[in-house]
């Protein structure tokens, strides 16, 4: 079975809506989304019209600020620091990849940890990895959405995520070991990714080779979440997005898969948008 994932992303984003209508009828402002985007990167500049997009369907005030590719990490810094102090602005988004004279770490880490919807933090990196509450990131966060839905209880389930990204792999793993899975984490350096892949009731593949994991590494009746997104040549011309699993192989042995694209993508979305409500802060 295919898992619609713009379904759910849907059904999210209108319960975010509600949620957004109750605060304003109870006199709370809309809560406001600061997205930060320096350069000109094409697929970045696609992810911040669609985050923003959404932010306008779901009644969240979005701040858009670009800055030029040349900017200055002082100039970068100087703008977290504003919004920090903005007591109109609830999230704040710098979209990556950053320009590269600018540290990608030192910008995140001036970001308030209260207004991090990302989850990119140390502070609510660190508090997901020690189950405390904090902001979640949006994608793993997307994926844990998904297999709850699909699943239900995860308790005990054998699962691997193939990845160790601070953004996707390490925050999945710590969502799925509080959620009382039993957890692989595979990367680079892993022996065998077949022999692991064999064990698995759950495959998160977040590892940006397209279409690396075959079909015949899964185990039957397995559960697929593939957040690859990778951009490969058509036959004939032109290009197509693949996830990182070959998924005409895949769904047929999997019980559940996601597609790419429509999967996981849009539940990154939502959960932002989930994230950004929570920074607004309880309904007054
Ligand atoms: P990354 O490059 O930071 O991390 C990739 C990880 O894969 C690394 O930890 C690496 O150790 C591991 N890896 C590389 N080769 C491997 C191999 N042969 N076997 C096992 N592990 C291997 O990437 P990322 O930011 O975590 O993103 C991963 C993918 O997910 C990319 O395709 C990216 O575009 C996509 N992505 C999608 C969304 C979404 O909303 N759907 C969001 C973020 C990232």
């Amino acid at each position: 079975m295919i898992i619609d994932g713009k379904a759910h992303a849907a059904r999210l984003r209108a319960d975010v809506a509600q949620a957004v209508i109750a605060r304003a009828s109870a006199g709370a402002r809309a809560p406001a989304l600061a997205v930060v985007l320096v350069g000109e990167d094409p697929a970045s500049q696609v992810y911040v019209r669609n985050k923003i997009a959404a932010c306008r369907e779901a009644g969240i005030t979005s701040i858009e600020q670009r800055l030029a590719p040349d900017t200055s990490e002082a100039a970068l810094l100087a703008l977290v620091a504003d919004l920090n102090a903005d007591s109109g602005v609830d999230g704040i988004l710098v979209q990556l990849p950053l320009p590269p004279q600018i540290d990608t770490a030192k910008v995140i880490a001036a970001i308030s940890p209260d207004k991090d919807v990302d989850g990119f933090h140390p502070v609510n990196a660190g508090r997901l990895a020690t189950g405390l509450p904090g902001f979640v990131p949006c994608t793993p966060l997307g994926c844990l959405r998904l297999l709850q839905a699909t699943l239900g209880d995860l308790t005990g389930a054998e699962a691997l995520v193939i990845g160790r990204s601070n953004i996707v792999g390490r925050p999945m793993a710590s969502l799925l070991i509080s959620a009382s899975a039993t957890v692989t984490v595979a990367h680079s350096r892993s022996r065998d990714l077949p022999a692991l892949c064999q064990r698995a009731d759950i495959v998160v593949a977040a590892v940006g080779r397209p279409e690396m994991v075959r079909g015949s590494w899964l185990k039957r009746g397995a559960t697929v979440i593939d957040v690859g997104i990778n951009r490969v040549p058509k036959e004939g011309g032109g290009t197509r997005l693949v996830g990182d699993v070959a998924f005409d192989e895949a769904e047929s042995v999997a019980a559940h898969i996601t597609p790419v694209p429509g999967g996981v993508g849009p539940m990154t979305i939502a959960c932002l948008l989930e994230n950004t409500l929570w920074a607004a802060g309880p309904r007054p």
